[in-house]
C-alpha cells in the first residue's frame, strides 16, 4: 500500500511534510524544514541590494543575485535532499505538492527582483524535490492549491487564516497552519485532485 505525504513550501517553514494513511491515527505528527537561514540570507541580500540602487549601480544589482541564487542554492539542496530521507523511511512513498503559481509582475525595481528569488527558490525548492525523487523512484503529483492553507482538514470549513495557528470556527479545531495545510495537500492526493503525475515533465535548469 502507497503512503501518501504532503508538502507544503512557504516562508515560516520553508517545507513542511507529513505522512497520512488509514492506520496512521490523528493528529498527525509532521516534520518541518525551518525558513530561518534562508530568510536571512534573503534579508542580507535585499538589503545590498535595496543600498546599490539607491547609488544607481544597476550593474551590480545583477551580479548580488546571481550570488544570492548560489547560496540559496545550497540551502535548498540540503532540503530536498532531507526531505527524500524523511519520505523513504515510508511505504511506497507518494509526494504531493501544489502547482506554484506565476510571478507577479507588478513591481519595480528591487520589490521585484526580491519577489523573483522568492518566487524563484520555491520552484527550485520543487525541482530539486521533484529529481531527486525521480532519482528514488517516488512519484510526484500536483496537486491544486485552491484552500489549502484555509480549509480546515478535519471538517474542510474554510475559514480565514490569521497568525501561525489555524483555529476551524466550525469544529474548534487549533492546529498549526502549515501543517494543516500539508495535511490538505495530502488529502487532495488522496481524493484525487492531482495533475501532472509525471515527474520528468519538467527539467533541471541551474
Ligand atoms: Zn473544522
Amino acid at each position: 500500500m502507497n503512503q501518501k505525504l504532503g508538502i507544503d513550501l512557504g516562508e515560516r517553514n520553508v517545507a513542511t511534510a507529513v505522512a497520512i494513511s488509514k492506520q496512521n491515527p490523528k493528529p498527525m505528527k509532521g516534520k518541518f524544514w525551518s525558513g530561518a537561514k534562508i530568510r536571512e540570507i534573503r534579508g542580507k541580500y535585499a538589503h545590498i541590494r535595496r543600498n546599490l540602487q539607491r547609488k544607481k549601480r544597476l550593474d551590480l544589482v545583477k551580479q548580488i543575485g546571481h550570488k544570492e541564487k548560489t547560496i540559496v542554492n545550497q540551502q535548498l539542496h540540503i532540503i530536498a535532499n532531507e526531505i527524500i530521507a524523511y519520505a523513504k523511511q515510508f511505504e511506497k512513498p507518494v509526494i504531493a505538492m501544489e502547482k506554484l503559481d506565476g510571478i507577479r509582475e507588478n513591481m519595480n525595481g528591487s520589490a521585484k527582483l526580491n519577489r523573483r528569488l522568492h518566487t524563484w527558490s520555491f520552484q527550485k525548492l520543487q525541482q530539486y524535490i521533484e529529481y531527486k525523487a525521480n532519482l528514488e523512484g517516488i512519484p510526484i503529483v500536483y496537486v491544486n492549491p485552491k484552500n489549502t492553507s484555509k480549509r480546515c482538514y478535519r471538517c474542510r470549513h474554510v475559514a480565514q487564516v490569521n497568525g501561525r495557528e489555524f483555529r476551524c470556527p466550525k469544529c474548534g479545531l487549533v492546529y498549526n497552519r502549515d501543517l494543516n495545510a500539508t495535511i490538505n495537500i495530502a488529502h487532495a492526493l488522496k481524493r484525487g485532485d492531482g495533475g501532472a503525475v509525471n515527474p520528468l515533465n519538467s527539467q533541471m535548469k541551474s
